[in-house]
């Protein structure tokens, strides 16, 4: 089955075959990566950022920064890059065509044929990713971190990775998600990117968004589905933990308020950059890359307190959309109305005075303290999802505590193919 990704190019997997990087590898320089790199090479090696097949150079990052897009013309939104100080790049003398082995926690998670060292100026790039370099921006903190030097290198992943429960279940590679839609029978899918425990008021959208991408098909058996892919990376304090969000999500299908037959729910591994505007076209090139056909939007998508405009990633997704090979499906805010009894879409309810958006710090501390929300804000069987992953991942939070961040289970593992060699 030949998958067809973002920029009408074929998603190709980059993973050697099982049993041969034992012996390759043993001799190679190392090279030690943090999370969100690794999580990039992961993304690599299977597709999910199809075209790319490694990490950008220097010409890739001003094309991106000034062109929004590839040297070759492909819509590109976010510089991917891999960084490493440069006293590690000064004792291992890596060297243009050297093959390194990237290392996670010191297993082996990819080759990388090295390209160009570089420079990159984080402020500069922030400034163009972002439209901004105030530090109070947690994607500009992120990017201007990075300290020392980029390397650029095409990667092929050493082994596949182990993912852990509960996400084992959940690991859906581009080419699975294929495989599931025609499973499934699906003609048309549309993406809901999450890092949220669903409420109500992310649940209503999600169908609003499954009519609206059904679009002329017929409805006698469904040819449309909903993914809820949600993006696991890196965690801040009070953000809701991976394994709430993900039980959370596929439980509204487990209690039947989605069929089995048009929902389900998978995730991507990325650093959130809360770029707004580019961020969002980022997440449609991703989910192209997972066979979606459309792509749910909301207000201020991927924003980040009050730096872009409610609808400022709509009128970028609008400038590229004939650059895209999935289709946004634009929503307003999403409210309860006592009057109307309903959740409802500030499109179509004119009783924005008495409409109670709870999206706040009520339904936060309902959660933390036990206390059930009446089922038209959150279902009582995600409630009580959510409360057993408290118990069981989350060290009696559904939100992340510094507990969490230092004790937390892996995501994944990695096998060391290096002890597969007889010595
Ligand atoms: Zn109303």
């Amino acid at each position: 089955m030949k998958l067809t990704g973002h920029g009408g190019k074929e998603v190709v997997e980059r993973i050697l075959p099982g049993g041969m990087a034992g012996s390759i590898i043993s001799d190679m320089p190392e090279l030690e990566v943090d999370t969100q790199t690794a999580h990039e090479c992961i993304d690599i090696g299977y597709g999910f950022l199809s075209p790319l097949d490694g990490f950008m150079g220097s010409e890739e990052v001003d094309s991106v920064c000034e062109e929004m897009s590839l040297p070759d013309g492909t819509l590109w939104s976010i510089p991917i890059t891999l960084e490493a100080n440069d006293d590690t790049i000064r004792k291992k003398g890596f060297r243009e065509g050297d093959e390194i082995l990237l290392t996670y926690h010191r297993k082996p998670l990819a080759i990388m044929k090295t390209g160009e060292v570089f420079q990159l100026d984080a402020d500069r790039v922030a400034g163009k990713i972002y439209g901004t370099s105030d530090p109070k921006h947690p994607g500009v903190r992120r990017t201007v971190s990075r300290k020392g030097k980029s390397i650029s290198g095409k990667v092929i992943l050493v082994g596949e990775p182990e993912f852990q429960p509960p996400f084992d279940r959940f690991w859906l590679t581009p080419r699975n998600h294929f495989s599931l839609y025609r499973d499934k029978g699906w003609e048309h899918v549309v993406a809901h990117q999450t890092r949220n425990v669903p409420h109500t008021a992310h649940e209503w959208p999600m169908k609003y968004c499954w009519f609206a991408a059904n679009e002329d098909l017929s409805v006698e058996v469904p040819h449309t589905g909903v993914l809820v892919n949600a993006v696991i990376g890196e965690k801040r304090n009070g953000d809701y933990i991976d394994e709430a969000i993900i039980l959370g999500q596929a439980e509204l299908a487990n209690a039947g308020y989605f069929r089995k037959d048009t929902f389900a729910v998978s995730f991507t591994l990325w650093d959130m950059r809360y770029a707004g505007p580019r961020e969002a076209v980022h997440h449609a090139i991703m989910r192209t890359n997972l066979g979606c056909t459309h792509h749910m939007f909301g207000r201020d998508h991927a924003g980040v307190g009050d730096f872009y405009k409610p609808y400022d990633a709509h009128s970028l997704l609008k400038q590229v959309r004939e650059q895209l090979n999935i289709k946004p499906v634009f929503m307003m805010e999403n409210w309860f109305c006592p009057i109307c009894s309903e959740v409802t879409s500030s499109g179509l309810c004119d009783h924005a005075a008495t409409a109670q958006n709870f999206s706040g710090t009520l339904l936060r501390s309902m959660l933390i303290d036990g206390v059930q929300p009446t089922r038209q804000v959150m279902r009582p069987e995600v409630f009580q999802t959510v409360q057993a992953a408290s118990d069981t991942y989350g060290f009696g939070s559904p939100f992340v505590t510094d507990s969490y961040l230092q004790n937390r289970g892996n995501v994944f593992k990695l096998a060391d193919p290096r002890k597969e060699v007889s010595p």
